[in-house]
């Protein structure tokens, strides 16, 4: 009998921020597969196999995933954030396409809080009108696509929202994006480094692109770039950052 596959997303990092529905598939999961760093915040419990891969494995983890569910598994895959975006559910989906689809587990996507939208929430509301999310690793996609759609985002007049900024294997991607965005956006737009959100280590930092520095993101960092409304304000013992919902007649 084939069993069931679910791809969720646990959230930034706290506890509380991950959804009542992807708490309740974890516990009833008789396997989970995921990147070592994710399933190792899980809470081990009898009756529950953890399988853990690399952060590049992640069509053979879904693979993996799919043989077990159709064996009869609960079976939970695991990303962090929301599991749709630059993570496992499409990973997934890119294998089912090539599978009849009688033979397919039952699926469920469960979504989570993104790293965008939880740093946009600790600093206020950066991202409060139309806005758009980048990935900057060239592992899927050119250096020159990456460079083409930052341009474009740019001159659209989107707020935006970079993961996987920068790694060790990586180190020039995010020099190179924000030379693109010096080229294409005035040097006081606001840029904000939120790294580690919502997890003891969280770090945010406020800055512009005159002053925004390569070196000040990693791979744990989401960095967002406001729109040219996009403001600092005065609060009660610290400054918000918001962007108007209206936006000038073209
Ligand atoms: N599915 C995840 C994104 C995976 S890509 C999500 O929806 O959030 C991994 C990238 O996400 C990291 O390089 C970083 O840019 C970002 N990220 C994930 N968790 C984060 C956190 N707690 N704080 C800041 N950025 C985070």
């Amino acid at each position: 009998m084939s069993g069931t596959l679910t791809i969720l997303g646990t959230g930034p990092g706290a506890e509380g921020l991950i959804v009542p529905e992807a708490d309740a598939a974890l516990a009833q999961a008789t396997d989970a597969l995921g990147y070592i760093p994710y399933l190792r915040r899980l809470a081990p419990r009898a009756g529950l196999r953890l399988h853990e891969s690399d952060n590049r494995e992640e069509l053979d983890r879904a693979r993996h995933a799919i043989a077990l569910a159709q064996a009869g598994g609960r079976v939970v895959v695991v990303s962090s954030g929301d599991p749709g975006v630059f993570a496992m559910a499409a990973a997934v989906f890119e294998v089912l396409e090539d599978l009849a689809p009688q033979t397919h587990p039952e699926i469920a996507v469960i979504p989570g809080i993104t790293a965008m939208l939880a740093a946009a929430a600790r600093i206020g509301a950066p991202l409060g009108h139309d806005f758009c999310a980048i990935n900057l690793s060239d592992n899927l996609k050119p250096a020159e696509t990456i460079r083409h759609r930052i341009r474009h985002a740019a001159l659209g007049g989107f707020a935006m929202g970079f993961y996987n900024p920068r790694s060790a294997s990586r180190p020039d991607g995010f020099a190179r994006a924000l030379d693109v965005l010096r080229e294409t956006c005035e040097p006081e737009r606001i840029v904000i480094f939120a790294r580690a959100v919502s997890t003891p280590q969280e770090e945010i930092t406020v800055t512009t692109l005159a002053e925004a520095r390569d070196t000040m993101a990693d791979m744990r960092t989401v960095v967002l770039v406001g729109n040219p409304e996009t403001r600092r304000i005065a609060g009660k013992g610290r400054d918000w950052v918001y962007t108007p919902r209206s936006w000038p007649a073209l």
